[in-house]
C-alpha cells in the first residue's frame, strides 16, 4: 500500500464537520422512505449533495418510482475509485421522526442506514473541501429496494449491470465490531409436498394413500441430519453450512388426512461452494424423497446472495485496516464473519468487486427504536475519508 503523507490525512480529518454531518443525517431520517417508496429520502440526498455543489446524477436503474442517486468526485489524477454505497429505504414499520438527545440520533433509518450514509457523505465532502485526495476518486451511490422481501434489490442489480461500480466498496451498514472477511450464501426455500386426491377421514383412506405430513417430517429430519454433518467441518470464519426450517404447515383437524404439507426454511453455504450446485442438490433431495413417498414436491427457491471471502491482503482491506487504526489510536478490528447479507454480497458476486461492510455501532435495526451515537457517525466519516486516501493513491 502506498504511504499517504500524514499531512494529507490530517487535512482531510480537519475538514470533517460534525455539525454538517448531523444535519444531513437528520434530513435523511426526516424523509419517510419505506422500501419501494424511498423517493423522498433519495430526493433529499440529491438535494443535500447538489446543495454542497456536487453534480448529482439520477439514473433510474429499472426503478423509475425512485431514481438512484449517484455522485462522482474525481481528483483528476490516476488512481483507484473507492465507492461509498448504501440503501435509503427502511423496513416498512411505523415512521419515527428523527430526534437528537444526549449525543444519540434516534428515528427511522438512524441505524439502518441513513446515519451511515450521512457519514459517507461527510467523508466525501471532507475529501473535496480539503483537496486531500490527490489520486483516483470517490463514487457515491444510493438506492431503494434493499429490504426484503418487500424489495428485491433489482435497482442495485441494474446499477451493477450498467457498470456503475468502483474498484472497491465501503458499505456503512450497522456493523462495527469486526472486519467481515467472509460470509455464507443464502437460499430461501419453500417445499410443497402434495398427494393426489382430496382430504379424507383417516379411517376412510384408501390403502397406500401417501402421507404428506410424515413426508414433511422426513424432509425436516433429512435436512437436519445434513446440517449436523456439515457442522463438523465449518469454514474458519464463516461458520458451517446449514439447512434451517422455520415453518411447517399441514392439516386441518386431528383425524383428517391432508393433501398438502408446506416446509419453509433457509439453506446457507460456504465460500467456494457453487450456489448452482447447492440448489441442484436440494432439488435432487426433494425428487428422491417424493419418489420414495409417493408424493409430488414442488419447490420455490430464491437466492438473495452468494457466499464470499475477502483476502486480508486485498488492497481495500489493508487500506481500511490502516485507516481504522489511525482513527482509533492504533486499534484493529478482529477478523470475523458478516452475520447478515447485504449489498456487498451483490458487489462481490455480480461484479467481482471487493466490498467491505463497516458502519456505526448502532442499535435497533428493523425495529421502531433505531438509535446511533453521533460520535459513531463521526468516527465512520473519519475512517471512510482516510480509507479513501490509502486506497485511491495506488493506481
Ligand atoms: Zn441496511
Amino acid at each position: 500500500m502506498t504511504l499517504v503523507e500524514p499531512g494529507r490525512i490530517e487535512s482531510a480529518l480537519a475538514a470533517i464537520r460534525p455539525e454538517r454531518l448531523l444535519q444531513h443525517a437528520i434530513r435523511l431520517c426526516a424523509a419517510p422512505s419505506p422500501t419501494c417508496s424511498a423517493r423522498p429520502a433519495l430526493d433529499e440526498l440529491a438535494a443535500i449533495l447538489a446543495g454542497e455543489g456536487l453534480a448529482v446524477e439520477r439514473p433510474e436503474a429499472d426503478w423509475a418510482e425512485a431514481p438512484a442517486v449517484l455522485v462522482r468526485f474525481d481528483s483528476g489524477r490516476p488512481g483507484r475509485t473507492l465507492q461509498f454505497t448504501g440503501h435509503l429505504d427502511t423496513v416498512p414499520l411505523p415512521f419515527v421522526p428523527p430526534t437528537v438527545e444526549g449525543g444519540i440520533l434516534r428515528g427511522s433509518g438512524a441505524s439502518d442506514m441513513k446515519g451511515g450514509m450521512a457519514a459517507a457523505v461527510e467523508a466525501l465532502l471532507a475529501l473535496r473541501d480539503s483537496g486531500a485526495l490527490t489520486h483516483g476518486g470517490i463514487l457515491l451511490t444510493s438506492y431503494d429496494l434493499h429490504e426484503g422481501p418487500w424489495g428485491d434489490a433489482h435497482q442495485l442489480h441494474a446499477l451493477l449491470r450498467d457498470g456503475v461500480f468502483g474498484d472497491g466498496v465501503l458499505i456503512p451498514e450497522y456493523l462495527a465490531d469486526r472486519l467481515p472477511l467472509a460470509g455464507r450464501g443464502l437460499g430461501i426455500f419453500e417445499a410443497r409436498i402434495r398427494r393426489p386426491g382430496i382430504p379424507v377421514h383417516e379411517v376412510l383412506r384408501p390403502a397406500g394413500t401417501a402421507d404428506v405430513l410424515a413426508t414433511g417430517c422426513e424432509l425436516v429430519r433429512r435436512l437436519h441430519s445434513l446440517s449436523a454433518r456439515w457442522a463438523q467441518t465449518p469454514h474458519p470464519l464463516a461458520g458451517a453450512a446449514s439447512f434451517f426450517v422455520g415453518h411447517i404447515q399441514a392439516g386441518e383437524i386431528f383425524n383428517q388426512s391432508p393433501v398438502e404439507c408446506r416446509v419453509d426454511g433457509t439453506r446457507r453455504w460456504l465460500p467456494g461452494q457453487s450456489q448452482e450446485k447447492v440448489r441442484a442438490d436440494f432439488e435432487a433431495l426433494l425428487a428422491q424423497l417424493a419418489s420414495e413417498t409417493g408424493t409430488t414436491i414442488e419447490s420455490g427457491y430464491m437466492t438473495p446472495g452468494d457466499a464470499f471471502e475477502l483476502s486480508p491482503d486485498e488492497p481495500l482491506v489493508r487500506a481500511f485496516d490502516a485507516a481504522y487504526a489511525h482513527v482509533t489510536g492504533g486499534r484493529s478490528l478482529p477478523v470475523g464473519a458478516k452475520p447478515f447479507l447485504d449489498d456487498g454480497n451483490a458487489f462481490m458476486g455480480r461484479a467481482g468487486i471487493p466490498a467491505l461492510t463497516h458502519g456505526p455501532a448502532a442499535r435497533g435495526a428493523h425495529t421502531t427504536h433505531e438509535e446511533v451515537p453521533v460520535a459513531e457517525l463521526e468516527r465512520v466519516a473519519r475512517t471512510y475519508a482516510v480509507t479513501a486516501l490509502h486506497f485511491c493513491s495506488a493506481a
